[in-house]
């Protein structure tokens, strides 16, 4: 029993590096700068998620950081074209590697600030093979909702529920009708990524996307892939809301998970692993079927 205890440790952390060593080796795409109002600025591209930059009277506030400090160092000297001004705060959506582990490139003392589980999730994954900065954890936490006046920028955060997952903020620039989703907001994919293992949630997600849509504003700007609009955020919405509502009714009659797999289209045989030889995380729909199941 202890062997295979031993065994399943060994796999799982196995199975984290090779995907962490299989990225290290792939090239990640240039940066791509896009000025989005005045004083907000948009980095896609380089290694890891988008991130933000907002440029405020005396300094500079970045929105999530890239997935290696080497990347995010080219992050720092694109904002030196941009303005003189140094980076003094960050925002971290969640803890996820590709959006905080570019944290160490900046100098201790920067103000960090996530909501509370996000900071808990980025202390434990300490000792792991992909572990967040430890000296560079949030500094500033927060449960539900933060209003922030930093560098003369307002700055309001709001964590409705976990969803991508236990501790992921939705970044509001009410003056510049700018939300910062997060990996709440992805269109490299259909659906969306539910991080179960840290206590993600779909129903919660679809809170989350009600509360940003109730907000002014127009632009709706992703972790990964391209900005999106309120319309493109209400059809995402509609989306997935539509498959939750449909695998919940199926499950209330009774129906196996891969019957309802078949009747949505979707292939019962496990996914193969991806190119970088890791399990695939679970489709929206094993997601939803375990988070319905576990309720009725
Ligand atoms: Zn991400």
């Amino acid at each position: 029993m202890k062997n295979l205890a031993k065994l399943v440790v060994g796999l799982v952390a196995f199975a984290g590096f090779v995907p962490l060593c299989a990225r290290a080796q792939q090239q990640a795409p240039p940066l791509k700068v896009t000025k989005v109002k005045d004083n907000v600025y948009w980095m896609q591209g380089g290694a890891g998620s988008n991130d933000g930059v907002i440029v405020g009277k005396n300094g500079v506030i970045v929105v999530d950081t890239k997935t290696t400090v080497d990347s995010e160092k080219d992050v720092i000297a694109e904002i030196a074209k941009i303005t003189p001004e140094k980076v003094n705060a960050a925002i971290i959506t969640h803890s996820d590697g590709d959006h905080v582990n570019g944290l160490a490139a900046f100098p201790a003392g920067l103000t960090i600030i996530a909501q509370e589980n996000c900071k808990k999730e980025m202390e434990a994954s300490a000792g792991s093979r992909n572990p967040a900065p430890q000296d560079r954890l949030p500094t500033k936490t927060y449960a539900k909702t933060d209003n922030e006046t930093i560098d003369g920028v307002h700055i309001r955060l709001y964590h409705w529920a976990p969803a991508h997952t236990s501790g992921d903020t939705v970044v509001y620039l009410p003056d510049e009708k700018i939300v910062f989703g997060g990996d709440l907001l992805v269109t490299n994919r259909p659906d969306t990524l539910i991080h179960l293992e840290k206590n993600g949630s779909t129903t919660g997600w679809m809170e989350n996307i009600k509360g940003m849509l109730g907000l002014n504003a127009d632009t709706y700007l992703t972790g990964h892939g391209d900005m999106m609009t309120k319309d493109d955020v209400q059809k995402k919405l509609a989306f997935v809301q539509e498959k939750y509502d449909k695998i919940k009714a199926m499950v209330a009659q009774g129906k196996s998970r891969d019957e309802i797999k078949t009747s949505l289209g979707e292939p019962t045989a496990p996914a193969p692993p991806n190119a970088n030889g890791a399990p695939p995380f679970p489709t929206l729909t094993e997601v939803i079927y375990k988070e319905v199941s576990k309720q009725s």
